[in-house]
């Protein structure tokens, strides 16, 4: 049978349940983000129909030209590095943003949301592996960060994000997975804040970052490509 957009959902939403239930999680307190870069409006459409409300986009400019010709009611993730001069459109265009990975992008999305009045949702992105050529903040720095961050009034600090590098064996990147909870459980036991997201998890190992406590899966090609 041919694979269809909402069949896809459904196969992802079962095995997003079946991975919580496997760990003793449970499955409301995974959020699937379905990510929609080079996805056009009519592929989104069907997403909704199918009950995603939440969308992640990689790139500002591609996210502009398309939030706008879907429903109002969706809820729009940038998940990609963000620039610091596509700060003002990113804070209009955004309800929560994942790759947040210096004190100078934190400090002009702050400023761009006190001067439309929004409270932002963000994450910090770490890089947990180490690899090179990649975004992320080192864990050796994240705890300043956190501490600035908190210190802005127009960012929420929900918790935090990673990119596991790509590999054949989804069983290979647990480590990493496994690696930002007790990051954040580290930072969490610092007493500066309680947080709670963890967004990691793609097409490639989402079920193994549910296992790992993952509260955000990033998923594209398993739900578009048909
Ligand atoms: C593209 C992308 C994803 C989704 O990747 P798939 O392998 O298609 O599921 C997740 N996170 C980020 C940051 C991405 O750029």
């Amino acid at each position: 049978m041919a694979r269809t957009i909402a069949g896809n959902i459904e196969e992802v939403t079962k095995r997003i349940a079946e991975a919580a239930v496997s760990a003793g999680r449970s499955v409301e307190e995974v959020t699937l983000v379905a990510v929609t870069k080079t996805r056009v409006p009519e592929e989104i459409s069907q997403a909704v129909e199918a009950g995603l409300r939440v969308f992640g986009e990689n790139r500002v400019q591609e996210a502009k030209s398309k939030y706008r010709l879907l429903p109002e009611s969706l809820s729009w993730h940038m998940i990609g590095h963000l620039q610091r001069n596509k700060a003002k459109d990113a804070v209009a265009i955004f309800d929560c943003i994942h790759s947040l990975d210096s004190v100078r992008v934190a400090d002009e999305v702050e400023k761009r949301c006190a001067a439309i009045g929004k409270t932002m949702d963000v994450l910090l992105e770490v890089n947990v592996s180490g690899e090179e050529a990649k975004f992320g903040l080192k864990r050796e720095e994240l705890e300043e960060v956190v501490r600035h961050v908190l210190s802005f009034p127009h960012l929420r600090l929900k918790g935090l994000m990673t990119m596991a590098p790509f590999v054949d064996d989804a069983e290979t990147v647990r480590p990493v997975f496994r690696g930002l909870r007790e990051v954040r459980d580290r930072i969490n036991e610092t007493g500066l804040c309680h947080l709670k997201d963890l967004s990691m998890g793609m097409t490639q190992d989402y079920e193994v970052a549910v296992q790992e406590g993952a509260t955000m899966v990033r998923i594209g090609s398993a739900i578009f490509n048909v």
